[in-house]
Order: C-alpha cells, then structure tokens, then sequence
C-alpha cells in the first residue's frame, strides 16, 4: 500500500503565501478530485481501522468532511461534523486552540456522540496539532472513546506528532510534506 500512496502527492498543489504571508498551504482537492487517489486514501484508513469496530466518524472542518463520509461509508459508521464556531444549532461542547495562522474553536453537539460510540477523527492536514488536540477532546467530552486519528499530510515540522502525544491517540498520517509515504 505505501508504494501506491506516492500518487498521492501528484494530486496535492503547494500554494505559497496562502491564507496569510509565509504559509505554504497545502491544497488536497486534487486528492479527492480523482477518484483513484480518494478510493487509495478511504481504503488505507479503513485497513487500519477497521479491526477496532469503530461506530461513528468524526470529521474536522471544512475538508475533513467529505473524506470523513467516505470513511464512514466504507466501515459501516456514522458520520459527525466537528464545526466551526455558531454552526451547530443545539447545545454544544467548545474548544479554543491556536492555529498555524491565528486562533480558532471548534464546536460538536452535545448528543451527537454517546458512551457507546468509538470514534475515528478525520482531517486533512496534521500542522501544529492544535485542531486534532481540540477535536479529540470534544469527542472524549461526549464520553466517546476515541479510537483514532486519520490524516492525509502531516506537515512534520510544525511538530503535530509530537503534540499529540499528550492525547495518547493512534494517528494514521499517510505522507509528508514532500510526499514520502508514512509507514
Ligand atoms: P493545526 O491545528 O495547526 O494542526 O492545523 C490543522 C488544520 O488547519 C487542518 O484542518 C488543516 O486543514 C489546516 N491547515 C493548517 N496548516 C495548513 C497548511 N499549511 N496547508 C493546508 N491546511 C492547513
């Protein structure tokens, strides 16, 4: 599987000074534009996954969302949003964290997650880790039990890995910024 992973990186665009001066933003549109590398991406996460029985997947905004459903599609799951602030119109649990540029919250409906679900939390790219940290904790407030973490790219070095030590979660990251395959 790691060999055929390097199509990925074909499928990625590096926008330079994007959202803000001195980011290279990695656009992964392309990824789930062409539907080899989407199905390449959804089937490495599920043989991961998919011996822990997950019951609902949970994916970040905004571009956790389509690869979240695809996933949850191919295990047999649930798909929740994790959204951006004043989204969500019941009850919710919150969580400020800091980004690569700026700072940002997001917010899961208090009922959408119970004690019984196991939970694959899906995003596209692993920076800083402040995302993945904050939506790991939203799900664990739920009482879910978080069973993993599934990213595309991790951008190594903003130190995302290392951050997520603090969570103690299994993260599946599939390349870097250069498009090595992880193993
Ligand atoms: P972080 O919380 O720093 O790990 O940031 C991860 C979140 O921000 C993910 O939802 C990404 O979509 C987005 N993100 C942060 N930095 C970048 C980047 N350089 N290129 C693309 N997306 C990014």
């Amino acid at each position: 599987m790691s060999s055929s992973l390097t199509a990925l990186w074909d499928e990625v665009v590096v926008v330079p000074d994007f959202p803000t001066p001195g980011i290279s933003f990695k656009d992964l549109s392309g990824i789930l534009a062409n539907h080899t590398t989407l199905r390449l991406t959804v089937q490495a996460w599920a043989d991961r996954f998919r011996a822990e029985h997950p019951t609902m997947i949970v994916g970040i905004e905004a571009r956790g969302f389509p690869l979240a459903a695809a996933l949850a599609y191919e295990l047999g799951c649930g798909f929740v949003s994790l959204r951006k602030p004043g989204k969500l119109p019941r009850d919710v649990h919150r969580r400020e964290y800091e980004l690569e540029y700026g700072m940002s919250a997001l917010e899961l409906h208090q009922d959408a997650l119970t004690v019984a679900d196991s939970v694959v939390v899906v995003d596209d790219v692993l920076a800083t880790g402040g995302t993945a940290v904050a939506g790991i904790e939203l799900v664990r407030a739920t009482g879910a039990r978080v069973i993993g973490l599934a990213v595309v790219m991790d951008l190594p070095f903003l130190g995302g890995c290392a951050r997520l030590e603090e969570v103690d979660v299994p993260v599946q990251i599939l390349i870097d910024d250069q498009g090595v395959p992880y193993p």
